[in-house]
């Protein structure tokens, strides 16, 4: 009789233990589940775009320094739509 007694509280004891531990077990994976929003990463700051333009002294006209006619002018480049522009700057530097 006492045996089966002491039987019968280990049991409850196993269950309630084992009942405290599937709950705390699934409560500490709720915690730890990822939030569903997340933050979509900035994209790369780029301050070099290729979209950046160039003016000609001479015409006026925007170029891309990458395909124009460009030369160092007093340490600076200086970008031109042609040769022509190019010439007619140089000309003006000379004072002709
Ligand atoms: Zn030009």
């Amino acid at each position: 009789m006492i045996v089966s007694i002491v039987m019968g509280r280990f049991i409850t004891l196993l269950l309630l233990g084992m009942i405290s531990y599937f709950s705390i077990k699934s409560r500490l994976k709720s915690m730890v589940k990822p939030k569903p929003q997340t933050p979509a990463p900035e994209p790369p700051f780029d301050p070099g775009a290729a979209d950046e333009m160039a003016q000609d002294p001479v015409c006026g006209t925007f170029v891309d320094p990458a395909t124009s006619v460009s030369i160092i002018h007093q340490g600076k480049p200086i970008h031109f739509c042609g040769e022509p522009c190019r010439e007619a700057f140089l000309k003006t530097q000379r004072g002709e």
